[in-house]
């Protein structure tokens, strides 16, 4: 006999000041020979180990009938309750001060988390319902909290309190839940209901509510409009907190959370039209992932084991091909013109350029180590790795012009997308290494086994100038005008000498290095990371701003004496200037007359 009796949760935002939910599950039908509860440890796109069982605390097992019983670890994250035939209720609590979007926060102004922070799973049980139980308490109807999460409702109360079921462990996770006092905007998307919760301290009054619905509607119906239906959610929320500093996401497959700073928001004076794009890319790259990882997705995440890391070389797919789309559909929805198009691209090559680890690490390399390199990054890591995310679509952009060029700009990198969508996403069948750029031969009618080697397998610089030449668009590298130029045109004709490392001011009026480059003028006048530049030439440097200055003042082939502490020791060094490093990204379009078409069609 098949054993489908529901898990059942309850969650209760016990107590803000402690940062603590209580939560407790009943489990009918235990695993006679000793029940294994466990906590993943790790989240679904976000692709490190984070043990989040070392926030666990309180761990306790009875039977129904009242007999409290021993719970012996198994390892750090998995326990086994002493055997019963008896239903068993689990409590526990998890501790919640982790203000991002991978797992868990709660204070008296918002209460969120992600199921795998909270819920733990019963092995043999994962694929029955799960039911859960948001309790209200005291303080959050005090508060007037309400609840903002796209767990399928049974049977809940106005504010969103009540009972909730997801179909198995792995889809429970998909459904972060906030709990607070948010501001709830909603538009309807080609019929299909989206919602935006938005937490965290700003003037409600303010925010410019028209602007934000028109664009985030806008892009979503380019993005459900690229896909077609049958749509792959009847309902989409947008969870988003609002701090002070602060810009990320996570997907999840009818949701995502977000985390963004004040300025990234549109308000009806004073918004940084920069900041407010940036977070529309951010909207917009978490929503293509709806179907690019969510749907469409590697083999071995399928059914992934959270308890240790699924390895795959196809990251630079996933979040590669849903970077290059992210900024394009700001443009094919007509929120950014293409020449603000081509300069963000421009900056978003230029992060690679500027990575000499590329020639170090190939991309489907950064994509198998993610859990130990592109998650784990360290002051070594422009030397080091190359990001699967940036130069990943760099590779999607060369394939674009590629298949465009291939077939008279009847096909393009959509069809590719839309191909895999039909084949592998709707009937939810992952994805083995190599299949993907199977498909993009059958497209284009190429192939690609040498472009695949040279530039995904192996560690190429891609060959812009060349593959842009038929589309009109002029490709071209410079030296960098500023120590914060981000790549792209500028008014500026003046380049600057190359000091070869990243430099930030501290709040004691020295410079501090946090990253060198290898074999450039700062690393080979034994500056290291960590270390502050206190003068050079002995005058005092005070800011990122006077070594600037400094800068400029110098020629190649000249020297300054440079002075700076590493820990509390001082020590004497000569800068050494040479030619000036291009690895600023430039794009521009150079012809309109061309057959081939490209951003858009
Ligand atoms: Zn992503």
């Amino acid at each position: 006999m098949m054993n489908i009796s529901p898990l059942h949760y309850e969650l209760t935002p016990e107590d803000p000041f402690s940062h603590q939910f209580h939560v407790t599950l009943t489990i009918d039908n235990p695993d006679p020979d000793g029940q294994v509860i466990s906590l993943p440890n790790w989240i679904p796109g976000s692709y490190l180990i984070r043990d989040f069982s070392k926030h666990l605390l309180d761990l306790t097992a009875e039977t129904r009938s009242g007999r409290q019983l021993s719970i012996e670890p198994k390892s750090s994250s998995e326990w086994v309750l002493e055997p019963t035939t008896e239903t068993v209720w689990v409590e526990y609590r998890i501790y919640a001060w982790d203000l991002s979007v991978r797992s868990a926060h709660f204070d008296q102004t918002h209460a969120f988390c992600n199921g795998t922070s909270v819920f733990l799973s019963v092995q043999g049980k994962t694929k029955v319902p799960h039911k859960v139980t948001l309790n209200a308490t005291d303080f959050t109807d005090e508060h007037h909290w309400r609840v903002a999460t796209s767990l399928p409702r049974i049977d809940v109360n106005a504010e969103g309190f009540g009972e909730y079921q997801a179909e198995s462990y792995q889809d429970l996770i998909e459904y972060p839940i906030e709990m607070g006092s948010f501001l709830e905007l909603s538009f309807d998307a080609v019929g299909i209901p989206h919602r935006i919760a938005i937490t965290g301290r700003f003037s409600h009054e303010k925010l410019d509510r028209e602007r934000l619905l028109h664009d985030l509607q806008r892009i979503c119906e380019t993005e459900l409009a690229m896909f077609g239906s049958p749509y792959p959610f009847q309902e989409y929320l947008f969870q988003v907190t609002v701090v002070e500093n602060g810009y990320g996401g996570l997907e999840h497959t009818n949701s995502t959370a977000l985390i963004c700073a004040r300025e990234h928001l549109p308000f009806q004076a004073g918004t940084d039209p920069k900041r407010y794009m940036e977070f529309l890319e951010l909207c917009s790259h978490e929503y293509f992932h709806s179907w690019n990882v969510k749907r469409i997705k590697p083999r071995v995440f399928l059914e992934s084991d959270l308890s240790k890391p699924a390895y795959t070389r196809q990251l630079w797919w996933f979040e590669g091909v849903t970077s290059y789309y992210d900024g394009l559909f700001l443009h094919r929805a007509g929120l950014i013109t293409e020449d603000e198009y081509l300069n963000n691209l421009a900056q978003e090559m230029t992060r690679v350029y500027r990575m000499p680890g590329r020639f170090r690490q190939s991309v489907a390399e950064s994509s198998f180590h993610a859990w130990t390199k592109f998650y784990q990054q360290d002051e070594n890591a422009p030397n080091a790795i190359i990001s699967y995310y940036t130069k990943g679509s760099l590779i999607a952009l060369a394939l674009d012009l590629i298949i465009r060029q291939a077939t008279q700009n009847t096909k393009c990198l959509d069809d590719v997308v839309l191909r895999l969508w039909e084949q592998k996403g709707e009937p939810n069948v992952g994805l083995e290494e190599g299949e993907i750029e199977q498909i993009c031969e059958d497209i284009s009618g190429l192939d690609l086994r040498s472009f695949f080697d040279r530039y995904l397998y192996d560690t190429n610089d891609l060959p812009f100038e060349e593959m842009f030449a038929p589309f009109g668009m002029g490709f071209s590298l410079r030296a960098a005008t500023s120590l914060s130029d981000k790549g792209g045109k500028t008014d500026s004709d003046e380049s600057l000498l190359t000091l070869g490392a990243n430099v930030i001011d501290t709040e004691h009026q020295t410079v501090k290095v946090t990253h060198v480059w290898n074999y450039m003028t700062a690393e080979r006048a034994g500056l290291a990371a960590g270390d502050e530049i206190v003068a050079l030439n002995a005058f005092k440097v005070s800011n990122t701003k006077s070594l600037e200055q400094w800068l400029r003042t110098y020629s190649v082939g000249e020297s300054v004496s440079c002075h700076f502490f590493r820990r509390d020791e001082l020590f004497q060094s000569t800068l050494y200037f040479e030619q000036s490093v291009k690895d600023r990204v430039v794009l521009s379009r150079e012809s309109d007359q061309t057959q081939l078409r490209w951003p858009l069609k």
